[in-house]
């Protein structure tokens, strides 16, 4: 299994951009995923990764070897497209085989092989019959054990499981996971879906328009985004942002809006203008009597567990994720509370975040802060 090095990774198609010159790293064995809105370059940059796509310039190491120019079949990893693409006239048993038997493979390991995946994703029951009568379930296990049976390097797949029904699909996304932890392959994954991308995902890099916004573990991604269009793509409903007027200066650990002063963590990083954006994630908007920023209730959509409250204020509309308690009735103004630990600030003009001190801070102090 193999780490996977990218490094200023471009690709041009004509006078379009699609990929600007990513530059991250996937560790051996990490569940990778490549998650941003269609057409922000996340197919290519895999297709780059596979030997699909010729770059237009930059750099791919696969396992410490320098692979940018090498074709597919020289870099020893599998590319699951759609995983329905099996050989509708062969058995089950033969598909498996097909890779290794491409490969020259002497039939008892063959046999062996087979035995060893069959067992992995449970299909011994199914290996001689054909792939036509199968379920969708048992399509994606069969494609599965063809792609694993030869160890390659590294998986790539690229929506795996785009065309399924939600249930099948969630179902199915455990089943990758849990393939994954007893596998340990390094394995790079292409999604729109946020949620998908949380929940199956050791590391996350986000995209957008060909640019690499930002890349870690989904709960620094989470707490953390290093910029407007990660927080905003990330969380749902995504983080509200309190578009503000104000300077902030360095060690400034309060923000002055509408006469309220709502406190944040003191900033290591002064901001370049006055025109900042609050970010606030919707189950830290506390609804409290004695809160400093007054709102009214516009929506409240009762959702059983918790209530998604649609809120005005002074400074445009947010949504506040809050226990279910005491209902919030349209029409009524409410107190709004911040708990500073865990506010963000972006200068709005770049999108980019301003550095506080406790966005600095080690993991367990961040994680204390979420009590
Ligand atoms: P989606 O989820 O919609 O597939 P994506 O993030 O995977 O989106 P890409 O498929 O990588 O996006 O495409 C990125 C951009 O590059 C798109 O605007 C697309 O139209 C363009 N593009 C991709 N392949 C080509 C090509 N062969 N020729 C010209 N433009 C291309």
């Amino acid at each position: 299994m193999a780490e996977i090095v990218i490094r200023n990774l471009r690709k041009e198609f004509d006078a379009f951009t699609a990929v600007q010159g990513s530059t991250f790293t996937i560790d051996d064995g990490e569940f990778f995923m490549l998650l941003g809105p269609s057409g922000c370059g996340k197919t290519t940059t895999l297709r780059m990764i596979a030997g699909l796509e010729t770059p237009t310039s930059g750099e791919i190491l696969i396992g410490g070897r320098d692979v940018t120019m090498l074709p597919a079949r020289a870099r020893d990893i599998a590319f699951v497209f759609q995983m329905f693409a099996l050989y509708p006239h062969m058995s089950v048993r033969r598909n498996i085989a097909y890779p290794l038997v491409s490969q020259g493979m002497a039939r008892r390991d063959i046999a062996a092989k087979i035995a060893e995946v069959a067992r992995i994703l449970g299909i011994e029951g199914i290996l001689d019959r054909g792939v036509g009568g199968l379920s969708g379930g048992d399509r994606q296990r069969v494609a599965l054990a063809r792609a694993i049976v030869r160890e390659p390097l590294a998986f790539l797949m690229d929506e795996p499981l785009g065309a399924l029904d939600a249930e099948f699909r969630e179902h199915m996304a455990h089943e990758l996971r849990a393939l994954h932890d007893r596998m340990g392959a390094t394995t790079v994954y292409v999604t729109h879906d946020q949620l998908e991308a949380m929940q199956m995902g050791d590391k996350i890099l986000v995209m957008n328009h060909g640019v690499v916004e930002q890349w870690g573990d989904p709960q620094e991604i989470y707490d953390r985004p290093a910029t407007m269009f990660v927080a905003d793509f990330i969380g749902s409903p995504p983080m509200n942002f309190l578009h503000v007027e104000a300077r902030a200066g360095i060690g400034q650990d309060w923000l002055e809006i509408g006469g309220a002063r709502i406190p944040m963590p003191a900033l290591r990083e002064a901001a370049p203008g006055p025109e900042l954006a609050l970010g606030v994630r919707p189950e830290h908007v506390h609804l409290r009597d004695d809160g400093p920023m007054r709102a009214e209730v516009l929506a409240a959509e009762y959702l059983g567990a918790s209530q998604v409250v649609t809120l005005q204020t002074g400074f445009g509309q947010i949504k506040a994720r809050a226990g279910v308690a005491n209902r919030a009735r349209p029409g009524e103004t409410v107190g709004l509370a911040f708990d500073a630990r865990t506010l963000s600030l972006f200068d709005r003009a770049s999108g980019r975040a301003l550095r506080s001190a406790l966005h600095d801070a080690p993991a367990e102090q961040r994680r204390a802060a979420h009590g």
